[in-house]
């Protein structure tokens, strides 16, 4: 992966900034680097974003339940899951300018990559990513805890609480959204690669005998969500994880990669984790964690398929894919075409004049919309292409405008976004017709 963004990424980090999707965090006090904060749009992309997992993953599926677990957890799951001793990755340090670099990532150790430097680079170290802190009023070893990596591990460790509590049987997943923090030697490429970020997991537990089907079943099923949402075909890819990149649990990993202007970059993975993580955390508890089946009578413990994703980099490839400009002169307009389910904002209600009784009639539309929990947006300032222009680039799929007609027949104009196609209906049937075109959208 290059690590340079390229002036389309630029563009969109300063497009994020001003219209309000995404700030860097901290920034009144020179920045925090890596970290960063969704601002009012970026905010309800990203809950949308959230939304769509959730409903795909959970809500419109019998076989899988949601979970919520700590932050913070037992110091003795990251030993059993291994990631005390090995969730690293290889560092080295420049000998000259002091820049640190994942000595993976380069392809030349012997001297800096940074051109006007070349200075002379440390041997090969490890570098444990997981932050540490300290539990209650006393910081001494016997009290460290650590941020949690990855959520997957909370999903494993109540792995019984939720099977028995729900009456599940495999096949049958538990999914959840939270942050993980890791402290990455190089993060960076705007929010792609941050040490605090949200992950969306799912762990799916099979027989055993039944991990190659549904490792092949959640491969394409996720594949197919960020193309149902709206991302072109030909910006994603499968990628096979070859045997020696395999984590040590993993019998087989596929990568979904997006073509992000830096290149092409992991969004999720596919992994099967095989019965790994279950017998680990029953040798270091001593409680057991098989499953016992009933029609057989025997226990055995399940294989895992986990798919992986990240909130943040899945909202980044949504932004960065929704990102067009089109015509040219003074027709040209930059326009962020959102899959509706996902747009920051859906209407924008627009009355052509400030007066006559276009604002009273806007107002009563807005409100309207606002009580049927459809996000919108008022504005009456400034002319109407302005206002149109602004929604565009924001994401907002539908305009309405009331004009002097709207006075007469109590009909407005919609305007579609991506078309621009305008046609006027009747303002008592717009929440309908709004409601009808969301549901459409997401078939
Ligand atoms: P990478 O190779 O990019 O470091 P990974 O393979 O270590 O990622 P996983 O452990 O599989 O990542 O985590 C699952 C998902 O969580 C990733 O596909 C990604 O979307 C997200 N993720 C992981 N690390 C980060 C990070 N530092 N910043 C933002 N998202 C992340």
């Amino acid at each position: 992966m290059a690590v340079n963004t390229n002036d389309l990424m630029s563009t969109i980090v300063s497009l994020a900034k001003r219209r309000g999707f995404i700030f860097q965090s901290s920034e009144i006090y020179g920045g925090l680097n890596s970290c960063w904060d969704y601002g009012p749009l970026g905010v309800e992309l990203k809950r949308n974003v959230k939304d769509a997992w959730w409903r795909a993953m959970v809500t419109n599926r019998r076989d899988v339940v949601g979970l919520d677990a700590s932050i913070l957890m037992h110091p003795k799951v990251w030993e059993a899951s291994g990631h005390l001793t090995g969730f690293s990755d290889p560092m080295v340090d420049c000998k000259k300018c002091k820049e640190r670099f994942r000595a993976d990532h380069l392809e030349n150790l012997d001297k800096c990559p940074k051109p006007k430097c070349g200075g002379e680079l440390t041997e090969v170290r490890k570098f444990n990513l997981m932050f540490k802190t300290f539990m209650g009023p006393v910081e001494d070893s016997s009290a460290t805890v650590y941020m949690r990596p990855e959520t997957a591990q909370g999903i494993f460790v109540n792995f019984l609480n939720v099977q028995q509590s729900s009456r599940l049987k495999p096949p049958f997943g538990i999914a959840q959204i939270g942050k993980s923090f890791r402290n990455e030697i190089t993060p960076g490429n705007f929010t792609y690669r941050t040490r605090e970020f949200e992950q969306m997991e799912m762990e799916f537990f099979v027989p055993p005998t039944e991990d190659e089907k549904w490792y092949g079943y959640w491969r394409d099923a996720r594949l197919q969500w960020y193309k149902d949402y709206g991302i072109k075909p030909d910006h994603l890819r499968l990628r096979d994880h070859e045997k020696d990149e395999l984590a040590h649990y993993a019998k087989a990993c596929v990568d979904v990669e997006y073509l992000f202007p830096f290149g092409w970059s992991e969004l999720e993975g596919i992994a099967n984790r095989t019965d790994y993580d279950l017998k680990q955390h029953e040798q270091f508890s001593g409680k057991g964690m098989a499953y016992f089946d009933d029609e057989s009578k025997s226990h055995y413990h399940p294989f895992v398929v986990e798919p992986a994703a990240g909130a943040d980099r899945a909202t980044l490839a949504f932004l960065v894919d929704a990102y067009h400009v089109e015509g040219e002169g003074k027709d040209e307009r930059v326009v962020l075409r959102f899959h509706p389910a996902l747009a920051p904002v859906k209407v924008a209600v627009l009355p052509l004049v400030k007066k006559d009784g276009m604002p009273e009639m806007g107002e009563k539309i807005y409100r309207d919309l606002l009580d049927n929990s459809i996000k919108s947006f008022y504005d009456h300032t400034a002319s109407i292409g302005r206002r149109y222009a602004r929604q565009d680039e924001a994401g907002t799929p539908f305009c309405v405008t009331i004009d002097t007609q709207s006075l007469e027949d109590q009909t407005v104009t919609v305007r579609e976004r991506d078309s621009r196609e305008q046609y006027r209906v009747a303002s008592s049937e717009l929440v309908g017709l709004i409601q009808k075109k969301m549901r459409e959208s997401m078939k």
